[in-house]
């Protein structure tokens, strides 16, 4: 047998917001800022007497429109390569026709971060080495030949400003997204690593942070919070007689049933393979066993449907109140043990283990 080896090449997940739907999203709204932006230069141009580049800002806004609708229509390498073209032979023709100081230039180094980060192919570097031999020959070019169409040494001042503002809102634009995409990556990433894949409750790592932020809201938490332990009884019989899938849903339906006895502020989680673990922080001894129960009577009188057969459940329980002082795990460990007598003793019930500090 073999097994593929990862690559460092692999595909990105689809949804990744750094190629997906919200990467094109935000390419669609550059090209609407700068369709909107190029209608301005048309203006600047036209006052400063540049006829010849305020028709090319025309062409560029006809340009930008195309690539919106393009990838309004999902064509979005064809709406890539136009605004590709739209960039270079802008800042070509505007190098060219009024000169390397009108900052024309720094249009196309605003390319680089998209280039590395948009790029899945490995062919990033290569083509901001293109784009660095395209640059240095543009300017080899403009020192050779001089502004055509030069301007005012003010109208020139003007544009290289309006550029260099330009630039730079749009860098930090550009650096606003990519955060917001690794942000949002992060905090998928931290809530699948802490979810648990089948029954969408906490998994281990999901219940210790989410007990720890629950309790430190609580410092008062000793005496005043439980946990209950339960664990489906005979479950590997479902497993045997049924098959796996019935043993998901199993677990599945047994996740449900705690999940509605859950209140607002328990940290409910699947605990191992058959096993569930809920933290009731402010519960005293009595309403812990109480909700326990409750839990057990729930799991019993319900069905799970299985291939046209309803197969009845139980749960045992073990119920733990935290001592004062006492650690979450050493709380747990508690509740493990009272779940151990209650199989011990025939399952399908609750038994309990109080701290010796605490009435039993
Ligand atoms: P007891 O009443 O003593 O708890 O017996 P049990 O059969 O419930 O417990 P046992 O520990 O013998 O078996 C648990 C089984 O749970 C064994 C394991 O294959 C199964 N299991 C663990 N995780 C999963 C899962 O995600 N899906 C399914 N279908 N089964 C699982
Ligand atoms: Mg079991
Ligand atoms: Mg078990």
């Amino acid at each position: 047998m073999t097994v593929s080896e990862p690559t460092s090449r692999a595909p990105r997940p689809r949804g990744s917001s750094l190629a997906g739907k919200a990467y094109w999203a935000m390419v669609r709204r550059v090209t609407l800022i700068a369709g909107a932006i190029d209608v301005g230069y048309i203006v600047l141009f036209a006052g400063l007497g540049a006829s010849t580049l305020a028709w090319i800002n025309g062409v560029s806004v006809l340009l930008y429109a195309a690539a919106y609708a393009l990838i309004g229509r999902k064509k979005n390498t064809l709406a890539l390569l136009l605004i590709w073209f739209e960039v270079m032979a802008h800042a070509a023709l505007g190098s060219l026709l009024i000169g390397w100081d009108s900052g024309f230039h720094y249009f196309l180094l605003l390319f680089v971060p998209a280039i590395v980060v948009a790029n899945s192919r490995g062919l990033a570097p290569a083509i901001v080495l293109g784009l660095l031999a395209y640059y240095l020959g543009l300017k080899a070019v403009c020192d050779a030949v001089g502004p055509l169409t030069p301007l005012s040494p003010a109208g020139l001042r003007t544009v290289f400003w309006v550029h260099v503002c330009l630039v730079f809102a749009m860098s930090a634009s550009i650096a606003a997204f990519y955060r917001r995409a690794i942000l949002s990556a992060e905090r998928r990433l931290v809530e699948q690593a802490q979810t648990d894949g089948l029954t969408g409750l906490c998994n281990r790592l999901g219940f210790q942070t989410q007990a720890a932020l629950t309790l430190a809201r609580q410092p008062d938490a000793g005496g005043s919070a439980a946990v209950l332990l339960g664990d489906v009884d005979h479950f590997k019989q479902v497993n045997d007689r049924y098959g796996h899938a019935a043993g998901d849903q199993v677990l599945i339906h047994v996740a449900r049933i705690l999940q509605s006895h859950a209140r607002q502020g328990d940290v409910l989680a699947r605990w191992g393979g058959e096993e569930f673990l809920l933290l009731m922080p402010g519960c005293s001894p009595e309403q812990a066993e109480q909700a326990a129960e409750r839990i057990r009577q729930a799991v019993v009188a319900s069905r799970v449907a299985v291939d046209e057969l309803e197969l009845p459940l139980s749960l045992s329980l073990g119920v733990a109140c935290l001592g004062p002082g006492e650690s979450l795990q050493s709380a747990i460990s508690r509740a493990d043990a009272a779940l151990y007598d209650s199989k011990r003793a025939g399952r399908n019930r609750v038994s309990r283990a109080w701290p010796a500090a605490l009435p039993a």
